[in-house]
């Protein structure tokens, strides 16, 4: 495929100043399909340094300007709405379909939501004989994952640059050329050079060396929660401000009354969906006792049409997963969940019949799951659905806070407001009621262990902005 053996800096695509490359990887046949610059400290320096000088003209163009830019970008992104799609089938493994509609469509309407919120956010505010003004915090980096490699992008780089934020990205290292494809799009949006910058590289050198440069005000990172942990240790260092997205173990939680055929499938749908690479993923399914038999066999039933194939091939709901080592780590966790006890009643251990290369695992549906089992507290990160039986309300409420995490979650109730009781109990940052859909202008955001910070809407740009008080 297309890749630039260069950085995005200043503007322009630059060589590394190192020879070291990273592959990048089909995971639907595990052919190379291309190779990309691991950036060094030296990279990174030359980025944020580039950063540095573009800031203040930037925080100080006038909002409608910075608008018209963010404007052009989310038209610059739709303009290569097939070539995202192609690109993210290409180094994810995504579904064709899910590739266009969700990976690309979703974050190019997240762009277009920050020129629009520039018309109205007051950067000012009265406040007694003060006016009390919001500034851009300076030079942001952005460290991302691979599972939604433009929506991560653009959730941190559009508020960052319609704050007025300068702006060096550290891409997932398997995905870096939708990473290319959008330092393009910035480019054909005719930002200023060196607003935004791209260093592509290894997490523990291009990544780390962004952590630690004094340069950079505020770091946003998403990714593992134990990665994100090393990152805010190193980051006080420098007392930055960090912003962390990481990890989740949500709970789908069917109350009695609810209609269990439709929470079950689409709990099944919203577990399985990207290969189960979703932070916000409800892998936890919390079902009453009198209806736990029945809510188990029509998982198993839904599971069944999930069958794991080719991402070309219009007809697959279910790619690969992105990586050999994430396969083998999800079919750990598979395996680890049978010696615990817990009864496979869809996929398993095994590899998918059909498919003789390829990252595949079998979506997988596990009954009798009890909620101190492994499979039950950590993150899996593929499509594994753990079924969890609940006695009453309380214990519902128990088993559904009863993790580290609380980013995501969901309520289904006869009456909306039953559920909504339950949510607000809930300890996490995001919960779907009776299905909810999704709303590009709602904070989303981790409760205890799953991240500090909100990205998304309003909440979303405030991250990138900081307080002064101007007293009369
Ligand atoms: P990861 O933490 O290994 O990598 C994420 C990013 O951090 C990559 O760009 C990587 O290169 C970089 N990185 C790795 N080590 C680093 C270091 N020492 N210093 C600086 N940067 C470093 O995670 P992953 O495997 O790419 O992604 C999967 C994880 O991300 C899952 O745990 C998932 O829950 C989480 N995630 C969270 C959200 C959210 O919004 N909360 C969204 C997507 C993914």
């Amino acid at each position: 495929m297309k890749a630039h053996d260069g950085m995005y800096i200043e503007g322009e695509w630059r060589p590394s100043s190192g020879q070291d490359t990273t592959a990048v990887v089909n995971p639907a046949d595990e052919e190379v399909i291309a190779h990309v610059p691991a950036g060094t400290a030296e990279d990174v320096d030359a980025a944020v340094r580039a950063a540095r000088n573009a800031f203040r003209g930037w925080a100080s163009t006038p909002s409608a300007e910075r608008a018209a830019r963010v404007a052009a970008l989310r038209d610059a992104l739709a303009a290569r709405r097939e070539e995202f799609t192609e690109t993210i089938t290409s180094e994810l493994g995504a579904p064709t379909a899910f590739a266009r509609k969700v990976q690309t469509d979703l974050p190019t309407a997240v762009a277009g939501t920050y020129a629009a919120l520039l018309e109205t956010y007051p950067f000012e505010e009265k406040v007694g004989n003060s006016t009390v003004v919001q500034e851009p915090v300076g030079v942001v980096g952005a460290i991302t994952p691979w599972n939604y490699p433009l929506h991560q992008i653009v959730a941190k780089a559009a508020p960052a640059l319609a704050a007025g934020c300068s702006v060096v990205l550290k891409p997932a290292e398997n995905t870096p050329l939708t990473a290319q494809l959008f330092a393009e799009a910035v480019h054909e949006a005719a930002f200023p050079a060196g607003v935004f910058n791209l260093v592509t590289g290894l997490g523990p050198v291009a990544g780390q060396a962004l952590v630690e440069h004094e340069g950079v005000d505020l770091l946003s990172f998403t990714g593992s929660t134990a990665v994100g942990k090393r990152i805010g240790a190193i980051a006080g260092g420098s007392v930055k401000r960090v912003a962390l997205e990481l990890g989740g173990k949500s709970a789908n939680v069917v109350l009695p009354g609810a209609d269990l055929a439709k929470a079950v499938n689409v709990g099944v749908a919203n577990v399985f969906a990207n290969s189960g690479q979703t932070c916000s993923a409800w892998t936890r399914m919390l079902i009453d006792a009198d209806r736990y038999d029945e809510a188990v066999d029509l998982a198993a039933a839904a599971a069944a049409k999930y069958v794991p194939g080719d991402p070309r091939d219009p007809d697959t709901r279910v790619g690969p997963l992105v990586s050999e080592a994430q396969r083998d780590r999800v079919r750990g966790y598979i395996t680890r969940g049978v010696e615990e006890g817990a009864r496979v009643v869809a996929g398993g251990p095994r590899a998918p019949g059909g498919l003789d290369r390829g990252y595949y695992v079998s979506p997988t549906v596990f009954a009798d799951v009890t909620p101190e089992m492994v499979i039950a507290q950590e993150e899996i990160f593929g499509p594994v659905l753990s079924v969890i039986k609940y006695e009453d309300e309380d214990d519902a409420l128990r088993i559904a806070n009863g993790t580290v995490y609380g980013l995501a979650g969901a309520v289904w109730a006869r009456e909306e407001g039953e559920a909504v009781a339950f949510a607000r109990r809930m300890e996490t940052g995001q919960v779907d009621i009776n299905g909810g859909r999704f709303n590009p202008l709602a904070p989303f955001g981790g409760y205890k262990q799953s991240g500090i910070g909100r990205e998304l809407g309003s909440h979303g740009l405030a991250e990138y902005l900081q307080t002064k008080s101007l007293q009369f």
